[in-house]
């Protein structure tokens, strides 16, 4: 991702740190300034976040593990302040796995929490929930004695902190709603038996209405943070509904459903001139580039035409600033030209028939007049 540098790779997962994370540091040195803290107490507060961090990483590294499982690959981990990121190379669609991918997160953070708890259970003497309540109202860094008489070590303050810390990062995080691992959850647990478009539809609605609740109280409380969420889960939901949605309708059809069979095609040997005055003058904005035996050599994009406009390299041979082209078989589904078009961003791509032969192109334009008709 950009703007994070490597910290390390553990069981195979590069773990990156994003540049914003720095901003920790400044919220930690505000706070201490803002609150009289001593050093002693903003060391403390600083070993506290970064402890927090490692949760969130251990949480981030749940997902992973259990998504590695069923095959799928993380490319990476990336830690910004927020949060973290599993970046899965893609989400399982079957229902249960998605359900164990979404869930193994938050599981590791109740599993840090429990332990927290067993062992303080295990080894502090006195009332805990009396201590509790004197950790969680105060910064960490001197010894407090509570008003019975029991003694809170920093040391057994921090622990106490961190363990409702990663309790209030389990019940945020299930929140169900996108992006939040609780939309993952009820989503997969609704498409069990309604189907993966149906439940997303109804989690999206699911998850708007609570995003507003969230906006609602925000406002209400005069907490912008928390509407700036709402407002970003609200998002979060039409993003991922709209997905699955399109996603749905492409797989029921093949690329022959919007072949086009008419179309320009550009020489190799022809001068970028040529190209600049046909975008100029027609609707296509891509083209196939095919040389004098007529055999395709490459794709022409805009981009590439207004680069050799600006430069101005109108003489140039079109051949110099032609890309790879990719050819799709006309009966592939839909589905695999919607990734090659919009996420490989492929602005053409020629269709080849089942005997080799280019009977036409699709290309965005075709994909998206399609799926308005569709609608
Ligand atoms: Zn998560």
């Amino acid at each position: 991702m950009r703007g994070s540098f490597k910290l390390f790779t553990w069981l195979g997962i590069p773990v990156f740190l994003h540049w914003t994370f720095g901003l920790i540091f400044l919220y930690i040195l505000w706070h201490a300034q803002n609150e009289g803290l001593g050093t002693l107490e903003t060391v403390w507060l600083t070993g506290l976040f970064m402890a927090l961090f490692l949760c969130v990483l251990l949480h981030e590294y749940g997902h992973a593990i259990a998504a590695r499982k069923y095959g799928v690959k993380t490319r990476d981990i990336v830690l910004m302040p927020i949060g973290g990121v599993a970046r899965l190379e893609k989400m399982p669609e079957k229902p249960i796995q998605e359900f164990v991918v979404a869930i193994a997160g938050p599981a590791v953070n109740v599993l840090i929490a429990l332990c927290l708890f067993a062992g303080m259970n295990f080894a502090v003497e006195g009332d805990l929930l009396e201590l509790f309540s004197y950790a969680i109202r105060s910064d960490i860094g001197t010894e407090i004695v509570t008003e019975s008489g029991y003694f809170l070590s920093p040391w057994l303050h921090f622990a106490i902190k961190l363990a409702f810390t990663n309790v209030a990062l389990v019940i945020f995080n299930m929140i169900p709603a996108f992006p939040m691992d609780g939309g993952r959850v009820f989503r997969a647990l609704l498409s069990m038996w309604l189907g993966r478009p149906r439940a997303t539809k109804i989690a999206a609605w699911v998850g708007q209405f609570i995003a507003m609740l969230l906006v609602a109280a925000g406002i209400w409380g005069s907490d912008f943070m928390l509407s700036i969420l709402g407002i970003f889960v609200i998002y979060a939901a039409r993003a991922e509904n709209a997905n699955v949605q399109t996603e749905d309708l492409f797989s029921k059809y093949t690329v022959k459903d919007i072949l086009r069979p008419k179309f320009t095609r550009m020489r190799s040997n022809d001068w970028m001139m040529s190209a600049i005055e046909t975008l100029r003058h027609g609707l296509e904005r891509n083209f196939l580039v095919f040389d004098v035996n007529d055999r395709l050599v490459g794709m022409l994009e805009e981009e590439d035409i207004v680069r050799a406009m600006r430069k101005p390299d109108v003489t140039a041979e079109i051949l110099q600033y032609a890309q790879r082209a990719e050819v799709i078989h006309l009966h592939e589904s839909l589905l695999k030209a919607h990734h090659l078009i919009r996420q490989r961003g492929f602005g053409v791509l020629g269709v080849i028939d089942d005997e080799g032969q280019l009977v036409g192109v699709v290309d965005e334009a075709g994909l998206s007049y399609f799926q308005r008709m569709s609608e």
